[in-house]
This record gives C-alpha cells, sequence and structure tokens, in this order.
C-alpha cells in the first residue's frame, strides 16, 4: 500500500520509499538535558514513535538516530545566552554532566511510562566532540566557515540558497536585520557551530581555535553524518526546529557535502495548554508525572495524542486526560471481550478493517482516523477472537499496551462500592468474619469482585 508522508521541505505530501533497500534511515533531534520534560515534549516523542511503527507496520526496517544534547544549547535558539546545561549546572549547585545524566535519566523513564520505542542509535553530544569539530574544519577548508574573535561562524552567503524549509530570503531579511550580538558577524543570519569559552565555561575542548565547545546545530550534522550517512531518509522534530535549528543542518550539510541530509523533513505542531502556551509564569508547565500523580495511566496521554493529527495543533485540558483515561479502559475491556468472543467472521470483513486503519496510517499518519476504525472494531457487535487479534495489530502502531490487565486505579469504581469495601475493611480489621462475609457478598452482587492481596484489596467489575 502507497505511504505517503507530508515534507516540510516541498511542503506537500509525497509517497514514501527508503533510499536505500529496506532500511529506513531517520534522525530526531532529541532533549537537551537540562530539565525535565514537558508533556509538550512528549507529544513530539510519541508523533516520532508512532512515525517509527507506521515504517514497521509498512514492512520497512528501522535505523533510527536520537540525540541528546548536553552541551552548547545556548538560552536562546540563536548565538546568544548561556549555555542551558552550564546555566543549570550553576543553578542547581552541579556539574552539567552530573545534570545531563539525571535528565536523561528521567527523560527516558518517561518514554518507557508512554511505551515510546528507543530508538536504535543515542548519542551524547559530549561523546561526539571529534566528528564535530573535523565537520568544522572541513567548513573552513571548504571556505563556507570564518573565525572572529568569539566563535566560528558559518557564511550564509556562501550558499545558493538558505532557508529552504522556511522560505527565508536573504535579501529580503537583509535590511530589517536582527539586532546583532557579534558586529564581527558578516551576516546577521550567520551562525555559531564552534564557539570560543570564556574564561568560566566549564565544558571546553582543545582545538586549533584554543578551548572552544561546539554550537548546538553541529551537533546534529556531525552525528547524523555519522549514523546515517551523508543522506538520509528522514529528519524529524518539533515545529519550533524548522526556522534555525533544522535551516542551519541543512545550511551546514550543503557546505560540507554539497547535499541536503535528509529526503524528507516531518515536523510535529505543537501541545496546548487550555489553548495557550506552555509556560512557566502561567504555572501549567505539565510533566509526565503531574497526570500519573492524579491516578491516570500515562498512556491515557498517549491516547489523547492521537486525537489530533501531528500536524495541528492539539489543546490540552484535564477533562481529556480523564475522558481518555476513561476510553483507555473501554479499549482494554473491549479487547478482553473479543479475546473470549466465539463469532467468527469472514476473512473479508477483516481484511476490510484492516485496510481502512492501514490507509488512514500511511496517509501521513493520519491517527485521529486510524482511531475510528479501532473504534468501530473494538465496538463490533460481533465478539471474535479474530477481532482480539485485529486490535493487537492495530496497537503495534498505537503502542498503548492494550493487552494489558486493567489496573485498579483504571476501574471506575463507584462510590457506593468504595464505601463497602471500606466497611468490609473495618469489619476484618474488627475480626467480624460474618460481616466481613455478608459485604463482600453484596459487592459480587453489585457486580464487582474484591481480592485481598498483601498490598490491600483490589476491586475489579466481574
Ligand atoms: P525544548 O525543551 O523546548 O528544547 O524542546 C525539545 C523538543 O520538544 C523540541 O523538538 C520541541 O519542538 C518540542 N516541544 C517543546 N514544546 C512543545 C510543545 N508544547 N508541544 C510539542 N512539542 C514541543
Ligand atoms: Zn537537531
Amino acid at each position: 500500500m502507497e505511504l505517503k508522508f507530508y515534507n516540510t521541505l516541498t511542503k506537500s505530501k509525497e509517497t514514501f520509499k527508503p533510499l536505500k533497500g529496506n532500511e529506513v534511515r531517520m534522525y530526531s533531534c532529541g532533549p537537551t538535558v537540562y530539565k525535565d520534560a514537558t508533556i509538550g515534549n512528549m507529544r513530539t516523542n510519541i508523533f516520532q514513535d508512532v512515525l517509527r511503527r507506521v515504517l514497521r507496520y509498512n514492512g520497512y526496517t528501522l535505523k533510527h538516530a536520537m540525540n541528546i544534547t548536553d552541551v552548547g544549547h545556548l538560552v536562546s535558539d540563536g548565538d546568544e545566552g548561556e549555555d542551558k546545561m552550564e546555566k543549570s549546572a550553576r543553578e542547581e549547585g552541579k556539574q552539567p554532566l552530573e545534570i545531563a545524566e539525571f535528565y536523561t535519566k528521567r527523560f527516558f523513564n518517561d518514554l518507557e511510562l508512554l511505551n515510546i520505542e528507543t530508538p536504535e542509535i543515542i548519542c551524547k553530544a559530549t561523546d561526539h566532540i571529534k566528528e564535530m569539530m573535523e565537520f568544522v574544519e572541513g567548513l573552513v577548508e571548504r571556505g563556507y566557515a570564518y573565525e572572529t574573535s568569539t566563535a566560528i561562524y558559518f557564511d550564509v552567503d556562501k550558499l545558493d540558497e538558505y532557508g529552504v524549509l522556511s522560505g527565508i530570503n536573504l535579501r529580503d531579511q537583509k535590511a530589517g536585520a536582527r539586532v546583532e550580538v557579534d558586529n564581527e558577524k558578516k551576516n546577521p543570519y550567520d551562525f555559531a557551530v564552534w564557539i570560543k569559552a570564556p574564561e568560566n565555561h566549564i565544558m571546553k575542548w582543545d582545538s586549533k581555535w584554543g578551548k572552544c565547545y561546539p554550537g548546538w546545530h553541529i551537533e546534529c550534522s556531525a552525528m547524523s553524518r555519522k549514523y546515517l550517512g551523508e543522506v538520509f531518509d528522514i529528519h524529524t522534530g518539533g515545529i519550533d526546529l524548522i526556522p534555525t535549528h533544522h535551516e542551519n543542518e541543512i545550511a551546514q550539510s550543503k557546505g560540507l557535502t554539497g547535499k541536503n541530509p535528509a529526503r524528507f523533513w516531518m515536523h510535529g505542531e505543537y501541545l496546548l495548554i487550555n489553548g495557550g502556551k506552555m509556560s512557566k509564569s502561567l504555572g501549567n508547565v505539565y510533566l509526565l508525572k503531574d497526570i500519573i500523580d492524579k491516578g491516570y495511566n500515562p498512556l491515557a496521554y498517549k491516547l489523547f495524542s492521537y486525537s489530533a493529527h501531528y500536524r495541528n495543533k492539539l489543546n490540552f485540558t484535564w477533562e481529556n486526560i480523564e475522558s481518555s483515561n476513561k476510553a483507555l479502559i473501554k479499549l482494554k475491556e473491549a479487547y478482553q471481550k473479543h479475546l473470549n468472543g466465539e463469532d467468527v467472521l469472514s476473512q473479508e470483513e477483516i481484511n476490510q478493517l484492516e485496510e481502512r486503519f492501514h490507509e488512514a496510517i500511511n496517509d501521513d499518519l493520519n491517527m485521529p482516523l486510524a482511531m475510528s476504525t479501532v473504534w468501530e472494531v473494538a465496538r463490533y457487535p460481533k465478539k471474535s477472537k479474530q477481532l482480539a487479534e485485529l486490535l493487537l495489530k492495530f496497537d503495534s502502531v498505537m503502542g498503548l499496551k492494550i493487552e494489558e490487565e486493567i489496573k485498579e486505579n483504571e476501574v471506575e469504581v463507584p462510590e457506593n462500592i468504595k464505601i463497602l469495601a471500606n466497611q468490609r475493611q473495618t469489619a476484618k480489621q474488627e475480626k467480624n468474619w460474618q460481616l466481613a462475609d455478608k459485604i463482600r457478598e453484596e459487592i459480587i452482587q453489585a457486580g464487582y469482585t474484591i481480592k485481598d492481596t498483601k498490598e490491600g484489596s483490589i476491586i475489579e467489575k466481574l
């Protein structure tokens, strides 16, 4: 079946085929590990996970690399401000690499909780200083970068075209140039690839230009080239990376190899909170932990993210998470009912349902449309093991672990049942076994079971 993705480079949906054989080589810009990832960051990671899973659903194998930025990402995405890692280290009274290790672990923990697959290659910026330095040297040798008293800058005027993703026209832009921090720059759009480290900078490496550290953009160019080659299939990230980070990655690769490093550029839209931006000043920066602390399954957030196409904005509210949590329970229940079903469907019926799901995911990862088929299968009047199998197949893309048991905190237990369970607990503590058994009977009559475990009693729907 034809597979199509929207390519930011051509602003159109294009048919996807790997450049070489059956393997898809893909690069995703990973986290800067100076603070906890938000649920907004996680939306971008979910989009990338769905992309991986859809590629595999179509029979491709993956070589997916994601970087960990642990140096060089400045407070502003331009060339201004402190290194985010060093700033965070100073504020927390730790070493930058301690900060990096701490937040990297937490980042991967969130990925695991969301059942997001770990890319085949995880590459840390500080492990690839040599490759970055060689890239920078190559750019200078080829005349695409020049030295100033503060940094080595990429010379955008040397390219035939700069700004291919976002359609920047350098000539138009020059008149209203950005406020400059470094007046030695030839063009306001020139960006630092290698930065001369100030005396107090902790992370710095010897180079022919003295003690330096890499610019954020060169990290991705050097690491993607090392692991995926000069031209690979797909490059992904959040939309905010288009106008600076990704334009600069393209510029660097064109400078060194004359080629755009990726055939497809794919970008995920933002998660909004109550219709607006997530921001510290508004006190609405949420982490996955906040969702878990409120008693929801973290995968409810993943299911919620499928309610919008990855290229559309998605609005987070707690009501949405509440209903997604309920929907996830329903999906699991539906799976169990089908698993115990005895009906037999024709292969044609099954194929039609599978095809509709497949068409939706192959149309630029249209998860909202794919989910409508998932629900149709879940609610199918006939109950059949074949449909349980089909749901599992769909779950290879959704990644919602629908075959897992419904956990206690996912069961919607009515208040009156909870009160009965508490009364039974008290009766047991008072060794009033007769009363405890009577209450247990009442709970069963109401359609629930109660199991005693070491951790306490668990109530489940019958
Ligand atoms: P940051 O921590 O801001 O550097 O972001 C890391 C990644 O998460 C980038 O690819 C961003 O595009 C993405 N990201 C940040 N905030 C959001 C958001 N609210 N919704 C979706 N993606 C986001
Ligand atoms: Zn990057």
